[in-house]
């Protein structure tokens, strides 16, 4: 944007009042400015006006009382002057010569210029001397003036000349009009002698207006005076025998009052018109003419209007300099705002070394300043803040973004993952009454759909073979389902049996409740049919083995006594001469110790077949079992000879017992028998015999060559023997029949050994 829009917009928005405190201060003041002078104006204007309307109405009503008033003075005096006239000796007396007379009414005129005529009239009303002698001679019997004026003093309206018209001067040419005064006049005896008349020129009046009115003419007013008819005797020419009794002001006079009144002339112009009525003066009564003093209504109240005007005009000289007096105000007072409104502009801007400027005081603005500033300095923190919140929030908007990325993906790879193994993976609610999720697995397993299994969780359950429902555990909770791991058969709607694995796992919420489970679900039907294949096959394998070793130990074990016999019987047969009878014997007891072997041996294999077979028998009987070991211990030692040392122990009480005296004795003979064996020379084999909490304790402990650890486990199996046996002889039938007869007194067997140290084995059996 160029410079210059700028200072245009500027001004404008100075000058708009929607934009700017200043305009809008400037013309709020000066509004009120002018509201205020208005309404004083209007107040004080419409008193003044009236007071000037009343004062202008009040003015010709004084006007035409003082002009009334003076009529009725000036009448009343030449009402008097022909009174007193009448009563001075030479008019009264008939000796006094006319010229004398005469003089005298000539000097009485003199007096008073308006009187246009002075004259006596003889009781037969001719004029006897007058003025200019005027008249004399004349016949005035009938006028009014002489028929009244006999009677009494008598004063005649305004007419106009009769006799006199023609008589007197007249430079005007206007109609002469004349006042009539008569006097009755008495000669000093007291009798009528005539009568004294004199006229009056209308004039008068005229010069009465005038004298009292000088500024008439330039206020443009205009005088009246009418008779009491009506008709104008004095006033503008056009009017002037004009009857107005129709006029307001007209009839209000003649009832006797004294005012003013606005109203409108037969000339249909507006005219304040001040009224009165003459009433007379002392004794003179008066002819009740009726003053009116009129002026045009616009001229009267002139000097209002102007007022108005004026008043007008310095209201808008006052309103406007109040505008420009608010305007500086304004500005005065609005310029730190500007200065304030300029900082924040620049702050929004982003301008960060720009600051509030903060104002010194207490009022108003000083405090909207620091306010603001202490605002602007909070809302540049909370800025700084929002924006690392928004930081925070784009960068976690993004990472929420590349996890929901990832989770659709990892999503869609469960999906086909799901979708794709065999195995069926599913999801439940906490309590199973709710299937979530099940992978389409589950109808190749169960051949029900995936829409059976959500419109009827049960179906899983109720389609567990009844044998294998035990195995399902409704336990939900972590702790069942954190090891639930199962194999058990299902019944396929097909109605062949399918064997699974089950395994489920506890999803855990915030509170560590469980709120799912999900689970794996295989068919293992193949792999246990596999199984249970690899397992005939092993125990066809171990039975062949077993036979085979059997065999072999057989035959070696069966040989080796066989082949003594043999021998024994070979040595026996030579002739009789070449054999002492020492060595007779000798071959005859190795013949002997061989069949016992034999025997033994047989007995052991039939003992194990027969145990085997479940046929073992059990017979239990009481026996003094400390006597019982003490003697077995002996008889072995006896066996042994002198190679090895049997000690037997028993520090305890142990009393009578109810054993098995024959499966005992197989038992603990075959176990010394191996410690003797499994000893080397000089060996020494601990017999000990304890009781603990109702059991016989049996425990040989030996110094021999020990049994490897990788054997112990098949120790009890029946021709075993163990990888260090070396050429030491043997069936591996002698454990196989001690854990046998352990099993028929209900006792366990254990053994603990180290390879060259030693071995020890522990039979507990429960004493009956
Ligand atoms: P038989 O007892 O039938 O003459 P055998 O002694 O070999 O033969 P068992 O008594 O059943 O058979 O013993 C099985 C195997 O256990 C033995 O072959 C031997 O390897 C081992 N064994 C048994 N007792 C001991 C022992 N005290 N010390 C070391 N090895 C032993
Ligand atoms: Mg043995």
């Amino acid at each position: 944007m160029s410079a210059n829009f700028i200072i245009p917009r500027r001004l404008a928005a100075i000058l708009n009042p929607r934009h700017s405190i200043r305009a809008r201060f400037g013309l709020i003041i000066a509004a009120i400015a002018l509201i205020f002078s208005l309404l004083a104006s209007l107040t004080i204007g419409q008193t003044a006006i009236q007071q000037i309307e009343q004062d202008a109405g009040q003015n010709l009503a004084d006007l035409s009382y003082q002009m009334a008033n003076r009529l009725d003075r000036g009448m009343f005096e030449r009402y008097r002057d022909i009174q007193i006239a009448a009563t001075i000796e030479t008019i009264r007396d008939p000796n006094s010569s006319n010229t004398a007379k005469r003089l005298l009414l000539e000097k009485l005129q003199n007096t008073y210029p308006a009187y246009s005529w002075i004259g006596l009239a003889d009781p037969q009303g001719t004029v006897e001397v007058s003025t200019g002698e005027l008249l004399e001679g004349a016949d005035v019997s009938e006028r009014p003036w002489f028929i009244s004026g006999k009677l009494n003093t008598f004063v005649g309206d305004v007419h106009e000349a009769v006799l006199l018209a023609s008589l007197l001067p007249n430079p005007t040419q206007n109609t002469l009009r004349f006042l009539d005064f008569a006097a009755p006049v008495d000669d000093l005896q007291g009798n009528f002698v005539g009568v004294l008349a004199a006229h009056l020129n209308w004039t008068w009046a005229e010069d009465l207006r005038n004298a009292l009115s000088r500024n008439l003419r330039s206020r443009e007013q205009d005088l009246l005076v009418l008779r009491q008819d009506g008709v104008v005797l004095l006033g503008p020419a056009e009017l002037v025998d004009q009857k107005l009794n129709n006029l307001k002001s007209f009839q209000a006079a003649s009832l006797s009052k004294t005012g003013y009144l606005n109203e409108v002339w037969a000339d249909h112009q507006s005219y304040i018109t001040g009224f009165t009525s003459s009433s007379g003066y002392r004794d003179y009564e008066g002819l009740n003419w009726i003053v009116l003093v009129r002026q045009r209504t616009n001229l009267a109240f002139a000097p209002a209007q102007q007022l108005q005007l004026q008043i007008l005009t310095w209201n808008l000289g006052l309103g406007g300099l109040f505008a420009v007096l608010g305007w500086f105000i304004a500005d005065y007072i609005t310029q730190p705002i500007w200065a304030i409104a300029t900082a924040a502009n620049q702050i929004r801007r982003g301008d960060s070394n720009v600051f509030i400027p903060t104002l010194r005081g207490q009022d108003e603005i000083a405090n909207f300043s620091r306010s603001l500033n202490r605002l602007v300095y909070d809302l540049t923190q909370k800025e700084g803040e929002l924006k690392l919140s928004n930081e925070r929030l784009q960068q976690e908007l993004a990472e929420r973004r590349q996890i929901e990325k990832s989770l659709r993906l990892s999503e869609e790879k469960f999906r086909q993952l799901a979708e794709n193994i065999d195995e069926a993976f599913w999801i439940c609610s906490a309590d199973g009454t709710e299937v979530i999720y099940v992978s389409p697995a589950y109808e190749q397993i169960c051949g029900y759909s995936c829409e059976m299994a959500y419109q009827n969780p049960r179906i899983w359950y109720d389609s567990i073979h009844p044998d294998d429902r035990n195995k399902v555990t409704p336990d939900f909770s972590r702790e069942a389902l954190g090891n639930y791991d199962e194999e058990y058969r299902l019944i396929h709607r097909n109605g062949s049996i399918v064997w699974i694995r089950d395994q489920a796992f506890p999803v855990c919420d915030e509170q560590g409740q469980v709120y799912r489970v999900v689970g794996i679900t295989e068919n293992i039907t193949e792999r246990k049919q596999a199984a249970e294949t690899r397992l005939q096959l092993e125990q066809e394998r171990e039975l062949s083995e077993l036979k085979s070793h059997f065999i072999a130990i057989a035959s070696h074990e069966l040989r080796t006594p066989l082949s003594v016999i043999s021998m024994s019987l070979d040595l026996l047969q030579q002739p009789s001469e070449n054999i002492t009878e020492e060595k007779k014997q000798r071959y005859c007891d190795r013949i002997d110790n061989a069949v016992k072997r034999l025997t033994q041996i047989l007995d052991d294999i039939l003992l194990v077949a027969r145990a085997e077979a479940g046929k073992l028998e059990f017979f239990p009987s009481p026996l003094d079992l400390v006597q019982f070991c003490h003697d077995l211990t002996e008889e072995i030692q006896m066996n042994a000879g002198s190679q090895h040392s049997l000690v037997f122990v028993c520090q305890e009480q142990i009393g009578q017992v109810c054993m098995d005296q024959n499966l005992l004795n197989h038992l603990l003979t075959n176990l010394l028998l191996n410690a003797v064996k499994y000893s080397p020379e000089g060996g020494e084999i601990h017999f000990e015999l304890s009781r603990q909490q109702g059991n016989a304790i049996f425990q040989i402990r030996d110094q021999g060559i020990g049994i490897p650890e990788a054997d112990q486990a098949r120790l009890f199996t029946a021709f075993y023997r163990c990888s260090n046996t070396g050429k030491l002889p043997g069936t591996g039938l002698g454990l196989a029949i001690v854990k046998e007869a352990v099993e028929l007194h209900g006792g366990t067997i254990s053994v603990s050994s180290l390879v060259s140290k030693g071995t020890t084995f522990t039979v507990s059996i429960p004493i009956l």
